[in-house]
């Protein structure tokens, strides 16, 4: 990082900023595009990007993932240090992500999913938006037996779902109460789906398609990076690739063996491809129900020298390496993420 891009808070106060209190951030993006209905708040727009990019650029002090760790483990990070991460490995990340990186000169870790890369494929919660959440007509039931339980669900008046109800429900987010039932059959079956070996979610997926009539087409907008685009991202020297298991699977719910086929297999799949170590993990959907103690000390003896969690905090010395806190970011313009930034800089809680 240039010396002008560091800022002059951060050349003022590491100057009479005790250790103690000496913390960084790690931003959690996932897709810089515009794809219109995002139930997981996924997309920040490109414009919107690129005001985050100035803000961090003028106010903070932009580290690598690795550097982070290394100066926490030995003096505490500079005063308002920032880590950007994504996750997933969008093709978008390549097309709009990396110049604007480029651009401000700011570094990222990428976290890749190598199952995705291999087969082309959506991720399954793409495909599920695709089947549920576009403007079309479906059969009015759904009955699916998962788990030897049988669901059903009545889509009622949404049978056909319109474009100007997709447009006025395409900024619906999962959390916020379902506006129809299109919306809950989302959730429901999102719910039903995490926990699922890939196998048994492939064969409920194919059910979907042959339900819903729609072809198995990968969009182009929502695909993620081919072998060849995971050198291309990391071609120069701001991005770092990391690993995000094989099949996005939440770890937690998975025997000791099969975790560590996915962590192993997806990092030593990276090295082929890059010629070099892959030594960050982001745990897969990121939460404390999605991985264990055990999954930690598989990641650890694997080889990687730390780990992202999706759990919101601060870093500081104490901070775990192997469950390093994150902030979500939201599709913000620059006023609002630099909001969002100092009052996780100024309250946030460390973890
Ligand atoms: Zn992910």
């Amino acid at each position: 990082m240039r010396e002008r891009s560091i800022g002059k808070l951060w050349r003022d106060a590491r100057l009479d900023v005790s250790e103690s209190s000496r913390k960084g951030i790690i931003l959690m993006y996932h897709r810089v595009n515009d794809v219109g209905s995002d139930p997981w708040s996924l997309c920040v727009t490109p414009q919107h990007f690129a005001e985050h990019l100035v803000v961090l650029q003028k106010n903070v002090y932009p580290l690598r993932l690795q550097q982070l760790n290394k100066w926490m483990q030995t003096r505490g990070a500079p005063y308002q240090s920032v880590v950007i991460t994504f996750d997933d490995g969008y093709v978008d990340n390549l097309h709009y992500a990396k110049p604007l990186l480029e651009r401000y000169e700011i570094p990222a870790t990428i976290f890749l999913a190598t199952g995705y890369i291999r087969d082309k494929r959506e991720f399954w919660w793409d495909k599920l938006e695709r089947l549920l959440l576009q403007p079309g007509t479906l059969p009015e039931t759904l009955r699916l037996s998962v788990n030897g339980i049988v669901h059903e669900w009545e889509l009622g008046e949404v049978t056909h779902y319109s474009e100007d109800a997709y447009q006025r429900h395409r900024h619906w987010r999962a959390w916020e109460e379902a506006p129809s039932p299109r919306h809950s059959l989302y959730f429901s079956l999102w719910k039903l789906m995490h926990p699922l070996l890939e196998s048994d979610r492939k064969i409920l997926l194919d059910e979907l398609l042959e339900w819903a009539d729609i072809e198995p087409v990968s969009r182009a907008s929502h695909r993620v990076v081919s072998s060849l685009e995971v050198l291309d991202l990391a071609q120069g020297d701001l991005i770092d690739i990391g690993s995000h298991t094989v099949t996005h699977a939440s770890l937690a719910k998975l025997p000791a063996d099969l975790q560590r086929d996915e962590i192993r297999h997806s990092k030593s799949y990276l090295e082929e491809i890059l010629n070099r170590p892959v030594t960050s993990f982001a745990y897969p959907y990121g939460s404390k129900q999605d991985y264990t103690a055990e999954t930690i000390s598989i990641v650890r003896d694997v080889g990687f020298a730390c780990a992202c969690s999706t759990n919101a905090g601060i870093v500081g010395r104490q901070s775990d390496y192997f469950q390093l806190p994150r902030m979500h970011v939201q599709d913000w313009d620059g006023d609002e993420f630099s909001r969002q930034l100092s009052k996780w800089l100024d309250s946030g809680v460390v973890m």
